[in-house]
């Protein structure tokens, strides 16, 4: 039986041979509100692998430290273990979700310069956000890494805006989640539709997560779209 490190709501991480990789491997599981509205989306792990394994080369291409090593099957991933960063840094371009909630803001206004944010990382506490002096004063992370995060999340932001732009799909906003690896910090996790917001540049047709979160149908379709738009640019 092969070992199961972590369980988490989308992905399975599993041991690997060599005990300096580990496998995610993606479920079909789609979770929103904290684990309080689940569903079985046939399909929707495989498409997700497919559009993470497709931005990571990208941004390895592009300079981008990743855990990616290569896709095992349709669902499974190696990549290599890492001590997971516990905060998750979110970059928006366009308010929307908790940001326009929280700041009363609507919802597409395009703000002046890209926004970096941190919430920590704990499904109990429902990921609170919290600031870099907080993050440093728990010993989370320290603030020389914190600004690599920062001008990582940035780096990575204007590739993925670029790369989406040309694929038709504007880049909202974004979820990252970051190692410590015997190669400094490296971007770990996944960005797919499940961690990004995706409008269809033209109509701002939402293709990400917010079909499932707001029972707008067609979840998968809009993925299988985001993954379509991104094969035909290269
Ligand atoms: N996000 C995520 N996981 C989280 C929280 C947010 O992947 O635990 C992503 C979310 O899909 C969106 C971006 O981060 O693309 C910003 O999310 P927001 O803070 O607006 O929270 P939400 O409205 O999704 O609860």
């Amino acid at each position: 039986m092969e070992k199961v490190l972590y369980e988490g709501k989308s992905k399975l991480v599993c041991a690997a041979l060599d005990e300096q990789n580990c496998i995610i491997r993606y479920k079909d599981t789609a979770t929103a509100f904290d684990g309080k509205k689940k569903e079985e989306l046939h399909g929707k792990g495989a498409l997700n692998a497919a559009i993470s394994n497709f931005i990571y080369r990208y941004l390895e291409d592009n300079g981008v430290k990743t855990h990616f090593i290569k896709a095992l099957d349709e669902t499974s991933v190696l990549v290599k273990r890492a001590e997971i960063i516990m905060v998750e840094v979110i970059v928006r371009n366009v308010a929307a979700g908790s940001f326009s909630r929280k700041y009363g803001v609507p919802e597409g206004y395009w703000l002046k310069n890209a926004a970096v944010e941190f919430s920590l990382k704990s499904d109990e506490l429902g990921d609170p956000m919290i600031n870099a002096t907080q993050i440093t004063a728990l010993g989370i992370a320290s603030k020389a890494e914190l600004e690599e995060l920062v001008q990582t999340a940035l780096k990575i932001n204007k590739l993925l805006v670029e790369l989406f732009m040309k694929a038709g799909i504007k880049l909202i906003d974004f979820k990252l989640e970051f190692g410590r690896s015997g190669d400094g910090i490296i971007l770990c996790d996944e960005i797919s539709p499940d961690s990004c917001r995706l409008w269809e540049d033209g109509t701002d047709k939402k293709l990400d997560k917010d079909r499932f979160r707001q029972e707008l149908g067609g979840v998968t379709e809009g993925y299988a779209d985001v993954l379509r738009r991104l094969k035909s640019v290269g």
